[in-house]
């Protein structure tokens, strides 16, 4: 069967026009450059413990997105975390602030896209190029999709200079450092927006999850990250003592790693939730919609998936 649409990214707002319009009919594929769909649900093996080092949480406030978040609530995917959150600086761990409900997912972030994957043809492939027709490296098909930051997009679209204008967009880098300990030694906390230190977020990993793991994960400043994206592991030292003084006691980790997202949130946000080109070619991501992070991408896959739908009947 030839491919009415190829989604380039299996993040979550890829998965979502891959969902909307396989299950309205069309012939549907997703490739990616990476081992797993999920692109910044990303998490790594820490001992034998997945440890979320891309989104932690998600928050829902669009009704069609809540939709969604209760039927992963329903069957265990996420569970509600909390509704507030610390202040914290270098005094350490200062009053709560409430907000939104925050969920978690007890098998990771990633699992989201699993889920949302059933059923789709995903393959592992990095896409060089994407041309007028729309062509991508080579192939023909009725409509492509990029799914990704804009400047990941943009680097696609070299062809296509109108569209690469379009597609870029400003992102902030960031590093998430994970450490394991023997034993948690800190006082009780979910999460804490940090002020004043090389990290502006710390999280206690076994509360979100709900197994009470003994792991604490970080993310650096985005002017942190930006002096560590050639050597990510460097910043670890310097975190470490930015989470000793949110907590105030000692930590000594039994095991750390750093991963580095040199595209991890738009500092920038755009009016509308996709694009659609006449040509066949779709823009969308978190980039696209000002919801927050993770619903922002959801909701603008799903958006360009509806107009795709109508595109090609
Ligand atoms: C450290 C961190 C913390 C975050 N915290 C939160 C949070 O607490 N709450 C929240 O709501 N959101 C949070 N976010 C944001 C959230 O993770 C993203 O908004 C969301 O996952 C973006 O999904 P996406 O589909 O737009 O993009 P991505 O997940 O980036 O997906 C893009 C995909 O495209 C693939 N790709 C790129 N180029 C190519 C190519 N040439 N060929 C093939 N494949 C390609 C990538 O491999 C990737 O899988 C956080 C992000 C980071 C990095």
């Amino acid at each position: 069967m030839s491919t009415d649409v190829l989604v380039v990214g299996a993040g979550l707002s890829g998965l979502a026009v891959a969902r909307r319009c396989a299950d309205a009919g069309l012939a549907v594929r997703v490739l990616d450059r990476g081992r797993r769909p999920g692109g910044r649900l990303g998490a790594r093996a820490l001992d034998e413990h997945e440890v979320d080092l891309g989104a932690p949480y998600c928050t829902a406030s669009d009704d069609r997105f809540r939709a969604v978040v209760d039927d992963w609530t329903a069957r265990g995917l996420l569970r509600p975390w909390t509704d507030a959150f610390r202040l914290a600086g270098p005094d350490g761990l200062g009053e709560a602030k409430p907000g939104p409900m925050r969920y978690a997912a007890p098998g990771g972030m990633r699992s989201l896209a699993d889920d949302l994957a059933t059923g789709l043809v995903v393959e592992r492939r990095t896409v060089e190029r994407v041309g007028p027709g729309p062509v991508v490296d080579g192939e023909r098909v009725r409509a492509v999709v990029l799914a990704m930051p804009g400047p990941q997009a943009a680097r696609l679209l070299d062809e296509e200079p109108a569209l690469a204008r379009t597609a870029q967009q400003p992102y902030a880098p960031v590093i998430a450092v994970a450490a394991r300990f023997a034993a948690r030694t800190w006082p009780e906390f979910d999460g804490a927006f940090v002020s004043d230190l090389p990290i502006s977020w710390l999280a206690d990993d076994g509360r979100s999850r709900g197994d009470g793991s003994p792991v604490l994960v970080a993310h650096t400043t985005p002017e942190v990250a930006g002096d560590h994206l050639e050597a990510p592991d460097g910043v670890v030292g310097e975190v470490l003592d930015a989470m000793r003084r949110v907590l105030s006691v000692p930590l000594e980790p039994v095991e750390t790693l750093a991963q580095r997202w040199t595209f991890a949130r738009p500092t920038e946000q755009r009016d509308r939730t996709f694009l659609l080109d006449p040509s066949g070619v779709g823009l969308c991501g978190d980039g696209w919609s000002e919801k927050s992070r993770v619903e922002a991408a959801w909701l603008s896959g799903d958006d360009l998936g509806a107009a795709l739908v109508g595109h090609l009947r």
